[in-house]
């Protein structure tokens, strides 16, 4: 969960705003930010799920926030973390990711067994966004 920056320093995980059209700002956007030249990189893992949020949105007239933390699983999980401890240390992220899949992978038993399929869409769709971690 490291990444180089092209100026040679490492890049740490933080959540930002990423401002698209100049009007719609989504809030707790996973990046890679570097502090020494200022490059930020929205997270590999989430780009797609950014892109189909900004797709939905469809032509945009007035100026909104949309909290991304609310509609991804794993950007929720790093928000969490962050009101926890003031950085995005990967073992702490590595933990947390860990402890969210088996508490879905439990809800998942759960939905299965009571035969709930629409329940079980959902839970699986929220572990695959706990996946993006892995998609480099
Ligand atoms: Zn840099």
């Amino acid at each position: 969960m490291l990444k180089l920056c092209s100026c040679g320093e490492q890049m740490a995980l933080s959540l930002r705003t990423v401002i698209f059209a100049k009007k719609v700002n989504i809030t707790n956007v996973p990046v890679y930010s570097c502090d020494i030249c200022g490059r930020n990189d929205v997270f590999h893992g989430v780009k797609d799920d950014v892109g189909r949020l900004i797709s939905q949105l469809g032509a945009v007239s007035d100026s909104r926030s949309i909290p991304f933390d609310q509609v991804h699983e794993w950007a929720s999980l790093l928000s969490d973390l962050r009101t926890q401890m003031k950085k995005l240390q990967p073992s702490d992220v590595a933990r947390a990711t860990e402890e969210r899949t088996n508490q879905l992978l439990d809800l998942l038993n759960l939905a299965s067994s009571l035969g709930d399929e629409s329940w079980k869409q959902e839970i699986q769709s929220r572990l695959a966004q706990l996946s993006a971690q892995y998609i480099l």
